[in-house]
């Protein structure tokens, strides 16, 4: 599972001035005071007063400060190899940057160590413009594009991926859910009923497993509603405001969270509603089960409301 976000900023007069030097194999820093910070800020970090863009060329070369070695890096760091990430304090500068150290083994790291950049042929005035720092006193300098026009804005993701194992249980849960069913796990001490293939009750510690299962209702009462305006993230579909329900199925203790609310506007959503679960079997196949099981949502039963202070108080 990969939660993804992707993120668009304007650079400004002195982060974006940076960058450009970065499009062409410059680091520039910015004078503050008797200092020169790098990278530039447009404030004095210390006193907030705002900097006149005085800018410097530093570096290329710098000194290693501290440094943190990267043994098993992920597709969001910047190298697909082991690495250090250390604080480098450039020639000509008063504080310290962040950047990769392509050193080749944590043995070959030291603080006090010199290191010098090595740039990418093709710059798009980005921080990954140099791909690493590598041990020595010359920048690797190559050939190659800088964008014609200044770069004003960055984009990036921020990502973070789990690694989720799927336990018996749940592939049975989600069998049942491709069949049109809610399975659900009955512990045999206090009789909570579980969803979603959970393996064990945190109440008494005992392992849940197949003997415990049972069938749980298609009805149930809404409990909790949210309208949600959606914005045009990567990968949303909707364009209207679309309504997420609550539903504690009947005679449980399962509330069944966000789920999809059919054939009602969104003004008219109550509290107390009676729903029932509406399936969809037809499509699925053994090469493409659905990740949602076949549940398409919850639709009103026609029984009058459930009225109990109580309810929104049951969200999960
Ligand atoms: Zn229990």
């Amino acid at each position: 599972m990969t939660v993804k976000f992707p993120y668009r900023r304007s650079l400004g007069p002195v982060i974006g001035a940076f960058m450009n030097g970065l499009a062409d194999q410059k680091i520039i820093g910015i004078r503050n005071g008797d200092q020169v910070m790098v990278p530039p800020l447009e404030w004095d970090p210390q006193t907030g007063a705002s900097l006149a863009p005085d800018f410097v060329d530093v570096g290329p070369a710098g000194t290693v400060e501290n440094w943190t070695w990267v043994a098993k890096p992920t597709p969001q760091h910047p190298l697909d190899h082991p690495f250090a990430f250390a604080l480098i304090k450039l020639d000509g500068a008063d504080t310290a940057l962040v950047h990769a150290v392509d050193a080749g083994s944590a043995d070959a790291m030291s603080t006090g160590m010199r290191v010098a950049p090595k740039w990418k042929a093709e710059r798009i005035g980005h921080i990954t413009d140099i791909v690493a720092f590598v041990p020595g006193e010359t920048a690797q300098t190559v050939e190659g594009g800088a964008p014609e026009e200044p770069v004003t804005m960055m984009e990036y993701d921020a990502e973070i991926k789990y690694t989720l194992p799927i336990t018996k249980n749940v592939q049975r849960a989600e069998a049942a859910a491709q069949e049109g069913r809610f399975l659900g796990l009955k512990c045999p001490i206090c009789e909570r009923v579980y969803t979603n293939g959970r393996g064990f009750c945190p109440i008494d510690s005992i392992e849940l497993t197949s003997e415990h299962e049972i069938d749980l209702p298609h009805t149930g009462t809404l409990t909790n509603y949210t309208v949600i305006t959606p914005t045009p993230y990567p990968g949303q579909t909707a364009t209207e405001p679309f309504a997420r329900v609550h539903v504690w199925l009947d005679d449980t203790h399962v509330i069944l969270g966000y789920q999809t609310l059919l054939d009602v506007a969104n003004e008219d959503i109550r509290i107390g509603m009676r729903v029932k679960a509406v399936w969809d079997t037809s499509g699925k196949t053994q090469e493409n089960p659905r990740a949602e099981g076949s549940l398409v949502g919850f639709t009103p039963t026609g029984e009058p409301d459930v009225t109990d202070p109580d309810l929104v108080n049951k969200l999960l």
